[in-house]
């Protein structure tokens, strides 16, 4: 075991929630790929009540031709359908997300309701593999503590850039604007 922590976190995570977090993660890169096969982008967020599957939804910016179309916004448009209410935060619910939300999921998340954020791969870390821009996010673990959202990043991240590379290596499209 190595003494630097693989994980950052906004809040004191036990042991226990790491192990259950990780097991979430591995299906989310199994969706993950899942998505890339039927044509969609290379990320994917699933959404826990608890620990009870509520939904997962992949990135479909290309497939369905919506800039906004990221995964985490998928689930949360799909969450608030389920549940039939724009505030998410009386049911509890969890994202697990392969990589860290980009700047304008991180709104999404905030403006939700949703209570946690797990993810694997660092934004740094997806850029460098993928060149997508994940935009500029000054602060945002201390800034979600302060609005009570719990963040724990990095866990089974090598899982996830293997995912990433593999997407880049088909040469799939890199979607961005024209700047
Ligand atoms: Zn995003």
């Amino acid at each position: 075991m190595s003494s630097i922590k693989e994980y950052q976190a906004n809040f004191e995570i036990s042991e226990q929630e790491i192990e259950q977090a990780r097991v979430l993660l591995r299906q989310v890169h199994e969706q993950t790929l899942d998505g890339i096969k039927a044509g969609k982008g290379p990320f994917c967020a699933a959404v826990y009540q608890q620990h009870k599957f509520i939904l997962a939804t992949s990135n479909s910016v290309v497939e369905e031709q919506c800039a906004l179309n990221h995964a985490e916004m998928n689930a949360i448009r799909a969450a608030c359908l389920h549940y039939k209410s724009f505030d998410l935060a009386p049911f509890e619910l969890s994202l697990y997300i392969n990589a860290e939300p980009c700047i304008m999921c991180l709104g999404g998340i905030m403006w939700s309701g949703i209570k946690q954020v797990f993810f694997s791969v660092p934004s740094s870390q997806v850029e460098e593999i993928t060149g997508f821009d994940e935009g500029f996010k000054p602060h945002w673990f201390e800034e979600f503590a302060r609005r009570k959202i719990k963040v724990c990043g990095g866990l089974e991240a090598e899982l996830g850039r293997k995912v990433l590379r593999q997407y880049v290596a088909e040469k799939r499209p890199i979607y961005k604007p024209t700047r």
